[in-house]
């Protein structure tokens, strides 16, 4: 989400006759898109300003922002922070990317620069990103902003404002432009994908999550689609018949589990249990049989007990999830849990227990690896690996990575790839065909 907004910022500021540099060395203004999520985020980012600070020493007139947010969460506080030691010139939050050229002009004068307004209805829609992301294959496309689920634990709400959807035109548009400039992939971003919502023009049927993914992917059968992330409460059977009637569309799907214990899930606000996220991966089997399954777990929440701990690992043997991006709660201020619960799991414990779930989730992931070796899997290739020139790097439909010799291959182009052995991270290939698979 970060990174598409960063291109979002990039592009406000290249329409005002700002020119991007990746050299810090050369910046005259330093712009730091900021994460929440957990404390090691907000520490990292601190980090990163306090080495800032030797560039502002060496360059006078260096100006600093912190976007985000962390800027939203902190405000004016991190303009008059004593703690960090040094100046911030602009704290600009993630509804107010508009007014960054203003705002700029104001810190150049030597005024506070602040703008942390959460807006009801900005989506950037009419903003066409200027894409960071190498190779030119794949492209994030943010189809709504914002989060009303208020989980328990979790700082988005609260920092990224009312849940609003964006324009499908827009969307489409977009779409458009990226397969002509020659990418291949786009992934549709939201934090409840699942909630988006259009009010249809005058026929009185709004347009749901399924039916705009089923729109951007007949745009062209060339172009990958994915999404994230999936609320388990809301991800619906027509998007599921949508996922089986497109080819193109990834058959990979991203649900956030966090615990398998339902009295964890419902500390977590999280309005599944254990049955209800079960029956959710039911639907997935029986609908889309093969689909990969993606999803984050946090250990240690307020009050988890070692045998509800041993069930979230229990479920996780029970879905066989193909990956897991895996977590140690994290109190963050002013959050349900922190007014509500304790955060009282010791530190050691939650270290202890998030090094059983990574421990479970590698053999899970080697289990599914291993299960592709022998078969031939269309991959879209993008760019050399990071080990040899000579092999290319891709990804499989189930968004699994995969290395094979490149033979000609390039960035962007399609190809069938024996798969011949793997490590639980990553596939190893040999190519077989050129070309689209299907
Ligand atoms: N909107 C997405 C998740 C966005 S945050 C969803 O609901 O699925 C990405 C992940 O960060 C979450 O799924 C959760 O696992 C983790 N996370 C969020 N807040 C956290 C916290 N306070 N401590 C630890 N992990 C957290
Ligand atoms: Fe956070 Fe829950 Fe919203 Fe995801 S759905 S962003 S975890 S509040």
């Amino acid at each position: 989400m970060n990174f598409s907004d960063s291109e979002i910022v990039a592009s406000v500021m290249t329409s005002h006759d700002f020119g991007i540099t990746t050299d810090p060395r050369d910046a005259d203004v330093i712009f730091l898109n900021t994460c929440s999520i957990r404390d090691h985020a907000e520490q990292r980012i601190l980090n990163r300003l306090r080495e800032l600070q030797h560039l502002r020493r060496k360059k006078s007139g260096l100006l600093i922002g912190v976007l985000g947010c962390m800027a939203e969460r902190l405000k004016s506080d991190l303009l008059e922070d004593k703690d960090l030691g040094m100046r911030i010139d602009m704290v600009v939050g993630p509804d107010a990317y508009r007014q960054l050229p203003q705002l700029l002009m104001d810190a150049e004068t030597g005024q506070k620069a602040i703008n942390v307004l959460l807006s009801a209805d900005e989506t950037y829609a009419d903003i066409s990103p200027v894409r960071y992301a190498a190779g030119g294959v794949s492209a994030f496309i943010s189809i709504m902003r914002g989060c009303e689920n208020f989980c328990a634990y979790c700082v988005v709400p609260y920092t990224r404002g009312k849940e609003r959807s964006r324009d499908p035109e827009s969307i489409l548009l977009e779409a458009r432009q990226l397969v002509e400039g020659g990418y291949r992939e786009v992934t549709l971003l939201g934090q409840n994908v699942n909630s988006y919502r259009w009010p249809g023009n005058g026929n009185g049927r709004h347009i749901a999550f399924s039916d705009l993914i089923g729109l951007v992917a007949a745009i062209d059968p060339r172009l990958r689609v994915r999404f994230a992330t999936s609320h388990p409460k809301d991800m619906s059977d027509q998007l599921l018949y949508q996922m089986a009637k497109y080819p193109n569309i990834c058959k990979a799907i991203h649900l956030p589990l966090q615990s398998g214990s339902s009295s964890v899930l419902q500390r977590m606000n999280r309005k599944y249990s254990r049955q209800d996220y079960l029956d959710r991966i039911r639907a997935i089997r029986d609908i889309l049989p093969g689909c990969a399954i993606s999803t984050d777990l946090i250990a240690g929440y307020c009050g988890e007990t070692e045998a509800e701990h041993r069930e979230t690992l229990s479920i996780m043997e029970e879905v066989g999830f193909d990956f897991a991006f895996m977590f140690k709660y994290s109190e963050r201020p002013d959050t349900l849990a922190a007014k509500k619960y304790p955060d009282d799991v010791p530190d050691q414990v939650k270290t202890r227990r998030l090094t059983e779930i990574i421990h479970k989730q590698q053999a899970l992931s080697l289990k599914s690896n291993q299960q592709d070796v022998g078969s031939l899997q269309e991959v879209l290739a993008e760019g050399p690996s990071k080990r040899s020139e000579s092999h290319m790097m891709g990804r499989t439909s189930h968004n699994k990575v995969v290395v094979f010799p490149g033979n000609g291959i390039l960035a962007g182009d399609y190809a069938g790839v024996e798969i011949t052995g793997c490590s639980s991270a990553t596939l190893k290939g040999a190519l077989r065909q050129k070309g689209l698979q299907q």
